[in-house]
């Protein structure tokens, strides 16, 4: 993470498919250092929204941009290198790699223009590398993961799997991070301990959390902004209270 933390703005994007407005006008603003969640029933538009905060889907108007730098339309590896980082369930690795194997492919985005930004000299291709494993042996404690680094991920339980791709995401020093479900089909325990995770994320790196979910306790406890979507428009945003208590969001999720 360099430079001053910038907001995620998202102005008035649409998204249409043949015949289906996805999306239709939805503004928010990621606040920089916050979890900003992104809720609404089956068919609202999360995923697609998702989907073009990190370049998977065009948008076919609207903009979105981190700070300053423009992102609306650029592919996602480009979206990725300038900050806005994601996670990626089944992501084909070879089932022998391990955690640490599979957090250092989030490395290989990072150019040493990277690093220059990030204010380090680099005079070998050696140096580089071992700041390279220093890196992900300090995000693998971040995940709790520090010491399963050898471990074929593949063998890890599923909690444990999917806190290995937020790591991975968090290798590419991100500003945003965006996750996708990241509690879905989990455990009571693996919940707790992915929001935890993701506190300390906000918390303690201070990078902002775009959390796209449905797990509504655990949006509730560690959102710091909501928006609300249904049929592809945003009907609420505020606080987790603010938005709990919306006449628009109790019934667009009573279905009535
Ligand atoms: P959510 O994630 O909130 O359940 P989605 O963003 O997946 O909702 O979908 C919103 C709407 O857009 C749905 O009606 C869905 O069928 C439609 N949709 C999503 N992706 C595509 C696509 N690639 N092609 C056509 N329609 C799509
Ligand atoms: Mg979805």
């Amino acid at each position: 993470v360099t430079g001053t933390p910038a907001a995620l703005a998202v102005r008035e994007v649409t998204v249409r498919f043949a015949g289906l407005t996805a999306l239709d006008a939805v503004s928010f603003t990621v606040e920089p250092g916050s979890v900003h969640a992104v809720i609404g029933p089956n068919g609202a538009g999360k995923s697609t929204t998702f989907n073009v905060l990190s370049g998977v889907y065009r948008a076919t108007s609207g903009s979105v941009r981190l700070g300053t730098t423009e992102l609306t339309g650029l592919a996602p590896h480009r979206i990725a290198a300038l900050g806005v980082a994601r996670t990626f369930q089944n992501l084909a690795l070879p089932p022998y790699a391990t955690v640490a194997e599979s957090l250092m492919l989030g490395r290989h985005r990072l150019t040493r223009a990277g690093f220059v930004a990030a204010g380090l000299r680099l005079p070998s291709a050696a140096r580089e590398a071992r700041l390279h494993r220093d890196r992900v042996r300090e995000i693998a404690g971040f995940i709790g993961l520090g010491e399963e680094l050898e471990k074929p991920a593949g063998t890890l339980p599923y909690g444990k799997q999917k806190l290995v791709e937020l790591g991975r995401a968090l290798c590419m020093e991100p500003q945003v991070l965006l996750l996708d479900e990241p509690v879905a089909g989990m455990t009571a325990d693996e919940r707790r301990r992915v929001a935890a995770v993701v506190a300390d994320v906000r918390d303690g790196l201070g990078i902002s959390v775009v959390l796209v979910e449905h797990d509504m306790g655990v949006v509730m406890r560690l959102a710091d902004a909501v928006t609300v979507l249904d049929f592809g428009r945003r009907i609420a945003g505020g606080t987790p209270a603010e938005v709990q208590n919306d006449p628009a969001v109790v019934q667009a999720y009573l279905g009535t």
